[in-house]
């Protein structure tokens, strides 16, 4: 993303846009400017803020004159008054960059919006985590904070020597050069996104190893983490395995997201008791 010098008059409204604090004004040339390092190209200033074309010459000059008499002039906060964003023709490896911030771009690995993955909220209709599995959603960065690529590396190498199997429909798992051992092409480890999501799913009996091990690896990267759960519910509707393991761990449990078996049943069939048969003449 690019703000056009020309056209900036210096107003401020895109500053409260940006989720990375990433605009900000070059108090030496009094013009709005994107720190390109920091800019997760999610597209939020150019897309959140209506585009206005007024003259910036003449939105200068009334600017000054107001300033003059201790007034303001301030355009509406959500425009920008003389539609100074630019957005830069995006290529590789920059552009995976807008494909984890950009919302309303999709994948190309997974088809799906955002961060390219349903998770485990689908479920029942794509039966990823089976009895007996427990599935992982591992979240890294956040408006404000992002993540790079080479932090997302550390963890999935580190769960990679675990035996960790990931999640082939994931865009991450999609990046990795190796997905045997967690790497991730080289060109992109330094691309800074909002936030990316890691899935892998274990044994159920590996739970306690595996959200420790996660907690290790997240005192050594720089972004927050946050670890979502996804197991099967016994034929109750309840959950009596994982959830005792979690609140061991210290976690406080909330049902979030419960699947009902609206999509096809992913449940091995149950066996069915011998047909009698009737000859019909
Ligand atoms: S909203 Fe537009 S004119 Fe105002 S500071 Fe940002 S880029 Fe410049
Ligand atoms: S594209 Fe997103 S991160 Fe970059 S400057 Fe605009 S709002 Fe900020």
């Amino acid at each position: 993303m690019k703000i056009n010098p020309g056209k900036c008059v210096a107003c401020g409204n895109c500053t409260y846009v940006c989720p990375m604090g990433a605009i900000y004004i070059d108090q030496k040339i009094h013009r709005a400017t994107i720190n390109r390092d920091e800019c997760v190209e999610c597209y939020a200033c150019f897309n959140g803020l209506s585009q206005e074309h007024l003259n910036p010459t003449f939105v200068r000059t009334v600017r000054r004159v107001f300033q003059t008499f201790r007034l303001r002039f301030d355009p509406e906060p959500d425009v920008c008054p003389t539609a100074a964003f630019e957005p830069d023709p995006l290529t590789w490896p920059r552009l995976v960059r807008r494909a984890f911030s950009d919302p309303r771009v999709p994948h190309e690995s997974t088809g799906v919006h955002g961060r390219g993955t349903e998770e485990v909220k689908t479920n029942d209709v794509s039966g990823r985590v089976k009895i007996g599995e427990v599935g992982f959603t591992i979240e890294f960065g956040r408006p404000g904070v992002g993540v790079r690529f080479r932090d997302i590396q550390k963890m999935c190498t580190a769960l990679a020597r675990a035996g960790v199997a990931f999640e082939k429909k994931n865009p991450v798992t999609s990046l990795m050069t190796d997905i045997a051992t967690g790497a991730i092409r080289e060109d992109i480890l330094d691309e800074k996104v909002l936030s990316a999501i890691v899935e892998i799913k274990v044994p159920v009996e590996r739970t306690e190893p595996i959200i420790r091990l996660v907690w290790e690896v997240e005192k050594q990267i720089e972004t927050v983490v946050a670890i979502g759960v996804g197991a099967r519910c016994d034929e109750t509707g309840e959950e009596s395995v994982v959830g005792p393991i979690l609140e061991k761990l210290g976690y406080k449990l909330e049902r979030a997201k419960t699947n009902i078996g609206l999509g096809r049943i992913t449940n091995p069939a149950a066996p069915q008791p011998a047909q009698e048969t009737i000859g019909v003449k």
